[in-house]
C-alpha cells in the first residue's frame, strides 16, 4: 500500500503559490509507526512518500521510519520503496547517505532561474543560492533525482531558461507544472507568454534529441509518450488509489486537496482504511460535463479529482485554466513529436515508445 506521510504542516519557506496552511503540527512517532504498519498491511509491497510542509524539518522521523520499515521487510519479505518531495534547503551529507542506502527517490522542488520570484524563506530572504548548492549535493549522491519546478504567472518568462539551467546543473529528470489555486491569477497575456515559453522549451528538447541526450522534460515528454503508446492519462487514478495521504494526526484521505473534509475521511492509521467508503468515493468519479464529446478527452488530465477539487471545488469539474493549458500542451507536444519523428523515426521510437 502507498501512503504519503505529511510529517509536518510546518515549512521554513513561504512560497507565493503555496496552498498549505502552515502551522506547527507534527506527526508523532506513534502515528508514524502505525502508518508504516498500515503500508505493510496489504499486498506485496509497501511504499512511503515523505511529505510536508517541509519533511526535512522532521528528519528524525524519516530516519526512524526507514529503520522500522527495513525491519518490516525482513519480517514480512515484502518489498519497500520510498520517496520524498522537499524544498531542499535542509539537505545534508548525512541525510543523503542514509537516503541513498534506502534507495529513496527524491524530488527537489526547485523553480530554476524563477526560484526567487516565488520561493523565499519565511521572513522573505531569497532561496536560490542555498538551493542551488543543495541541488549539487543531491545530484552527487542521487544523479537520478528529479527537479520539480512550479511556474506561477509572474515566473512565466523564466520557463524555458529554467529548463536549460536545471539541465545544465545536472538534472536528468525535470518536471514543470503550472501553479494553480487561489493564490495565482493567470491572465490571457500570461497564457500567451506561456505558449511562447513552451515553444522555446521544445526547441531545447530538439537540441537534446539531436545530441542523443535522454533528459526527461515533463510534461512535454509525457504527452508525446502517452500519445504514441496510446496510454490514456484519464485511466490514471481518480482518488486514493495510488497514494493515500496521512495527516500529522493520522487521518487518511483520498488525496491531498481533500484533507480536512469530513465527507472524504477514509479512516485513520489506527482503524485502517474504510474500504466501503473508498469504493463509494471512487464511484462518484465521472467525466467532467464540459469534456464529454471533446476530441482530447483521452489525452488530458481532466479525470484528476484532486486537481479538479483544488481548482474548482468539485472533483468532477475542470477549470477553464486547466482546459486551456491542456489544449496548449497537447498541441505543442504533438507538433514537436511529429517533427522529431520526421527527423529520425528509429531514434524517436527508442526515446518515446
Ligand atoms: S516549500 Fe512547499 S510547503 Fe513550503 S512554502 Fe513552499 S510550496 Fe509550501
Ligand atoms: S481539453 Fe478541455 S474539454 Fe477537452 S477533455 Fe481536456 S479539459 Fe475537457
Amino acid at each position: 500500500m502507498n501512503l504519503t506521510l505529511h510529517l509536518t504542516d510546518n515549512c521554513n519557506m513561504d512560497c507565493a503559490y503555496c496552498l498549505r496552511e502552515k502551522c506547527p503540527k507534527d506527526m508523532s512517532e506513534e502515528v508514524l509507526f502505525k502508518a508504516c504498519d498500515l503500508a505493510f498491511s496489504k499486498g506485496l509491497r509497501a511504499g512511503l512518500c515523505f511529505f510536508g510542509g517541509e519533511p526535512l524539518l522532521k528528519k528524525d522521523l524519516i530516519y526512524k521510519a526507514l529503520d522500522y520499515c527495513e525491519d518490516k521487510v525482513k519480517e514480512t519479505g515484502m518489498k519497500f520503496d520510498c520517496k520524498m518531495t522537499t524544498n531542499g534547503s535542509l539537505l545534508d551529507e548525512e541525510f543523503l547517505k542514509r537516503a541513498a542506502k534506502a534507495k529513496m527517490g527524491i524530488g527537489l522542488s526547485f523553480d530554476g532561474t524563477a526560484q526567487d520570484v516565488c520561493r523565499v524563506f519565511v521572513g522573505g530572504k531569497p532561496t536560490s543560492s542555498v538551493v542551488e548548492e543543495k541541488a549539487k549535493l543531491l545530484l552527487k549522491y542521487m544523479p537520478e533525482a528529479t527537479a520539480l519546478a512550479t511556474i506561477a504567472p509572474q515566473a512565466v518568462p523564466h520557463y524555458a531558461e529554467s529548463v536549460r539551467y536545471l539541465h545544465e546543473l545536472g538534472f536528468k529528470h525535470i518536471s514543470l507544472v503550472i501553479a494553480y489555486g487561489r493564490k495565482v491569477n493567470w491572465t490571457d497575456e500570461d497564457l500567451e507568454l506561456l505558449r511562447d515559453q513552451l515553444e522555446q522549451t521544445c526547441e531545447y528538447i530538439k537540441e537534446l534529441f539531436i545530441k542523443g541526450d535522454h533528459t526527461f522534460v515533463g510534461p512535454i515528454y509525457s504527452k508525446i509518450g502517452e500519445c504514441i503508446r496510446d496510454k490514456n492519462p484519464a485511466e490514471k487514478c481518480h482518488l486514493g488509489v495510488r497514494q493515500m495521504p496521512v495527516t500529522p494526526s493520522g487521518e487518511l484521505y483520498p488525496c491531498t486537496s481533500f484533507i480536512g473534509d469530513p465527507d472524504y475521511l477514509l479512516g485513520t492509521v489506527y482503524e485502517g482504511v474504510n474500504d466501503k467508503k473508498l469504493i463509494e468515493i471512487s464511484k462518484r468519479a465521472s467525466t467532467p460535463e464540459t469534456c464529454v464529446g471533446c476530441d482530447l478527452v483521452k489525452r488530458c488530465t481532466n479525470s484528476c479529482g484532486c486537481s479538479n477539487r483544488m481548482n474548482t471545488g468539485n472533483e468532477n469539474e475542470i477549470s477553464p485554466l486547466q482546459c486551456t493549458y491542456e489544449r496548449m500542451l497537447i498541441e505543442i507536444s504533438d507538433a514537436l513529436g511529429e517533427e522529431l519523428f520526421n527527423m529520425d523515426p528509429a531514434k524517436f521510437q527508442k526515446e518515446f515508445a
